[in-house]
């Protein structure tokens, strides 16, 4: 078997591991590689590997950085089936057709520029229309259901407890001649005792590990901490007549949050005040949720029967909204109000609005729930930054920022460790992907003092290694 690491080698973003098995090509994850524009147009547009020649895809989740690219290799030529959970697949359906439209108007605002220079137009990496096609070559599977792929080779996706839908893929192998292997690639773990979805599953014994590592080198704190003083900024803000408002992914880092806020307002600990969801992927994506109840964890069920009206993502006071115009009409509201909005790093958006009209409002309260990128708006909040640019123009920052680093969806060191130690005997690999160089590092340091001297390596990207 070979395997070659074209994306998440030595870096977080870009997923993408081409198996070469029995002769058959299987690409683990399609990610969109996500940094600087002018890198990220050049290795999106063009594969290093022939997308015609490739059989089949198996998709661990949904976030765009491990699906993002399936239009694209469509598009190039690929015709084979992409398989994943029937989750997996139903968020695609919201995420790519929302991705190919963002990639659509980035084109429209780079050939201005190009055009104003005399530079011939571009062509985007894929439209909308690409990706709506593209999702007619899933193939949805419930986890735990063996699934015969390729010739020799048989899937089973597991709970990754990530993000909705996301599996760990443990492939059972059988090469001409040799012994039976299984891979596991761990996709992107989840946190154990997350809210809402059941832990990683813990999958046996490997003979090959691929392993995400994002974490590698850091603990969280815990979720119910965060949980918790989301609910206690929210009462003191509107104490003072304040308004929140929270940057936050459409996908996932909402849905966690209206179902914590939820459980609050359930328990009398929300003040009596609207809430919003100003985003219209996260409407798609909550409906999404709501439609893969099987996919929650037995506390979640247990709750989705007790609640008042069987939706752990709807309470009285909250509102989802869709159209621009009433997107616009927050900006008229006088009294507290809580506002969830996209993107998360707030760099694009409708969250942008929502900063610019309430930044200036010492009584408001600025909510990061997530990790900030570097050079972002929303880093420099959370660097307390005493003035921001938005839409080109400066703002003062008087409203207060407060930042919950506990919501994170990625296991931490601990829980990795605690994750491969469970697989029982160590691996005869072990790859160490989606990690940034101290992470990936840390990490191989840590699993040689919980394992022994075992084979880690971490690849370099484009590498290609026999095993
Ligand atoms: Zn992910």
């Amino acid at each position: 078997m070979q395997i070659s690491f074209h994306g998440a080698a030595q870096t977080v973003t870009g997923s993408q591991h081409l198996l070469t098995i029995n002769g058959r090509r299987l690409l683990l994850d399609c990610g969109l590689f996500q940094g600087k524009r002018e890198e990220s147009r050049r290795r999106n547009r063009h594969f290093p590997f022939d997308a015609a020649q490739v059989d089949a895809v198996v998709l661990s989740h949904a976030h765009i950085d491990h699906s993002g690219n399936l239009p694209n290799l469509v598009k190039s030529g690929f015709t084979g089936p992409i398989v994943c959970t029937r989750a997996t697949a139903d968020l695609c359906g919201a995420m790519l057709l929302d991705s190919g439209h963002l990639q659509e108007r980035d084109v429209e605002y780079v050939n201005k520029k190009r055009l104003a220079k005399g530079e011939e137009p571009v062509e985007p990496i894929y439209t909308e229309e690409d990706a709506a096609y593209c999702l007619r070559q899933f193939v949805g599977l419930g986890y735990r259901q063996p699934f015969p792929l390729l010739p020799g080779v048989t899937l089973t996706l597991l709970d990754a407890g990530h993000m909705l839908g996301s599996a760990i893929v443990v492939l059972e192998i059988r090469e001409d001649g040799g012994q039976p292997r299984r891979l596991i690639f761990s996709g992107d773990l989840g946190r154990p005792l997350a809210p809402l979805l059941r832990d990683p599953a813990s999958p046996g014994p490997a003979d090959i590990l691929l392993l995400e590592c994002t974490y590698g080198d850091r603990t969280h704190p815990p979720l119910e901490e965060s949980a918790a003083a989301l609910g206690e900024v929210i009462r003191q803000t509107a104490g003072r007549g304040g308004k929140v408002i929270i940057p936050a992914f459409a996908v996932e880092r909402t849905q966690l949050l209206v179902y914590l806020l939820n459980r609050l307002y359930n328990a009398g600990e929300l003040p009596e005040i609207p809430v919003f969801v100003d985003s219209p992927l996260a409407v798609d994506v909550t409906a999404v949720f709501r439609s893969h109840p099987e996919c929650f964890d037995d506390e979640t069920l247990k709750y989705l029967r007790q609640d008042p009206d069987h939706d752990v993502f709807g309470f009285r006071r909250l509102r989802y909204i869709r159209e621009v115009e009433k997107s616009k009409e927050l900006n008229r509201l006088t009294g507290p109000c809580v506002i969830i909005s996209a993107s998360g790093m707030a760099e694009a958006g409708r969250i942008q609005h929502h900063l610019k009209n309430n930044i200036e409002d010492s009584r408001n309260t600025v909510l990061i729930v997530g990790w900030q990128a570097p050079n972002t708006l929303g880093r420099r909040l959370v660097e307390r930054q005493p003035v921001v640019k938005i839409f080109g123009d400066e703002y003062p920052v008087r409203a207060q920022v407060a930042t919950l680093n506990g919501f994170s969806g990625h296991a931490d060191r601990p829980a990795l460790l605690a994750w491969v130690k469970g697989l029982g005997r160590p691996p005869t690999h072990t790859f160490l992907v989606h990690g940034e160089p101290a992470a990936l590092t840390a990490m191989a340091g840590g699993l040689r003092q919980e394992l022994g001297e075992v084979a880690v390596t971490i690849p370099e990207l484009h590498q290609t290694v026999a095993c």
